[in-house]
């Protein structure tokens, strides 16, 4: 029998705001341990909640980005369990009125077909604490800095259908959020980390079968590999006879396995009900005005514009627009001037190359985008070859200074007068008589030395191209 798997991945987004959902203390990521954690944070009595009016209009800028359904008023709910970086018991969250409703997604599945992922719900929650499990021999620490940090948690419909698609939605999610403004989505910091709910079922079948889910995933690469493990243990499991338990599953990276981490029994009875200490939250006209304000180019109508009206090719369309801060700098080149394609081979290539050098981002690329316009338009009318041009940019780089005085104080002028270059190959050609004659006899590969002879001549200041041609009408070589 042919299975098919079915996969939901639930996302958690941490907020890029300055202080966390319900308190002012700082969010940054990397502080001492217990730092950050004010006595809201802490669970302590006689506190109360004030709603980060931020987070609530990111979440809005999302919503609108996937074309959810905007709750005009949505709730807090307590989620009650018991955990040790959980010091209240509860964690504040949204579960009958979440922020977002309904949406949706468009992205090109890895099989290059387009998909439309359904996005089920969107809502607001604060991330609970840390527990350290290998600071004290024996004993386990709690950090509670990232307790109250906001989360935008990201419900899709089970709509996914192969492991490598669930890694590419993942993936357009990261872009998405990052190009929003509202996550860093640095993976690494945990700044988004998802879970994967995956069942199977025979191919054809209209029925989804029992799933589990995986908690916690913090790379595109894991999402692919656990999934595609525990599809692999499902089936098995059918095919031996066996009925798949609804069950939650631990990933190990180190085993490349998935193993039980908590059953059906344990996981569902969070006794949810609204938090009394917060009030319902109405979306006004003017929040939702502020939300749609801050909504940038989608990554997909960038795509779109970049392979369209820029005639960038797909790969380099989505190289560029899928990083926000690489499009900003690519947008701002051409808006100086810049050929698009140039540009972004520019940006792909040796500003890419340097950036990952320096061990630095685009951010803070010390050639400004103008720059960068006018170095290819110095390239575009010859005045230097590009790889004149990457010794400009790396003068500018280390150096700063003006793009002309450079070329002129290195030298690295190309020769734009090809009356003087053809006297130069005319010379080189009389100098050199025993080689024309065995050129000519058939030895075509001489081609190459006189090459080299024209531009020893010009110092390496000619176009190649043109001593070509010029060399190849001297010699009257095919
Ligand atoms: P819960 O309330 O237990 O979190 P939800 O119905 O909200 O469950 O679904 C959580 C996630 O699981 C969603 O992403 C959803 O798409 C996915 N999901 C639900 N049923 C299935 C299934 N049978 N197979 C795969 N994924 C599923
Ligand atoms: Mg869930």
């Amino acid at each position: 029998m042919q299975f098919e798997s079915v996969i939901g991945l639930e996302i958690h987004v941490q907020l890029a705001t300055a202080s966390k959902i319900f308190s002012g203390a700082a969010t940054a990521y990397g502080a001492d341990p217990n730092t950050q954690a004010c006595p809201v944070d802490l669970g302590l009595p006689g506190v109360l909640p004030v709603l980060n009016r931020e987070a609530v209009r990111m979440a809005l800028t999302f919503g609108l980005a996937i074309e959810g359904e905007i709750a005009p008023t949505c709730r807090f709910d307590r989620k009650n369990y018991f955990y040790p970086d959980l010091p209240k018991g509860y964690q504040i969250s949204q579960f009958e009125q979440p922020i977002v409703g309904p949406g949706t997604v468009a992205m090109d599945s890895p099989n290059g077909k387009p998909r439309t992922i359904g996005i089920t719900r969107a809502h607001l929650e604060e991330d609970a604490g840390k527990s350290i499990h290998d600071a004290f021999a024996g004993l386990t620490g709690v950090d509670l800095n990232r307790a109250g940090t906001p989360l935008l948690e990201v419900v899709s419909d089970p709509d996914l259908r192969t492991p490598e698609e669930a890694a590419a939605f993942f993936r357009e999610m990261h872009v998405l959020v990052r190009t929003l403004r509202i996550c860093d989505g640095n993976l690494n910091e945990g700044s988004m980390r998802c879970d994967a709910n995956v069942s199977v079922r025979p191919v054809g079948a209209s029925e989804l079968g029992e799933r589990t889910e995986i908690k916690n995933l913090n790379s595109f690469r894991f999402v692919e590999r656990a999934l595609r493990h525990e599809i692999e243990r499902q089936i098995d499991v059918l095919e031996s006879g066996g009925r798949v338990e609804r069950e939650t599953r631990l990933y190990d990276a180190e085993r490349d396995e998935t193993r039980p981490m908590r059953g059906k029994e344990l996981s569902d009875d969070y006794r949810y009900f609204p938090d009394p200490d917060l009030l319902p939250v109405r979306i006004t006209q003017a929040l939702l005005d502020e939300a749609r304000a801050q909504l940038p180019e989608l990554p997909w109508v960038k795509r779109a514009r970049y392979a369209g009206v820029l005639g960038l090719s797909r790969y380099a369309a989505r190289a560029i627009a899928d990083d926000p801060d690489t499009a900003a700098y690519f947008d701002a080149a051409v808006a100086a001037g810049a050929d698009a394609r140039p540009a972004a081979n520019w940006i792909m290539d040796h500003v890419a190359a340097t950036l990952n050098r320096q061990d630095t981002d685009i951010t803070q690329c010390p050639v400004s985008p103008a720059q960068m316009a006018q170095l290819i338009g110095h390239i575009e009318a010859g005045t230097v070859s590009n790889t004149a041009a990457k010794t400009v940019f790396d003068a500018l780089w280390t150096e700063g200074g003006d793009i002309e005085t450079i070329i002129d104080a290195k030298g690295l002028r190309q020769m734009r007068d090809t009356g003087e270059l053809a006297r130069i190959v005319a010379r080189i050609v009389d100098e050199h008589p025993e080689q024309v004659a065995e050129l000519r006899a058939g030895k075509t590969r001489l081609l190459g030395f006189f090459v080299g002879q024209v531009m020893r001549e010009t110092r390496g200041k000619a176009d190649p191209r043109q001593v070509n041609a010029l060399l190849k009408e001297a010699l009257g070589a095919p």
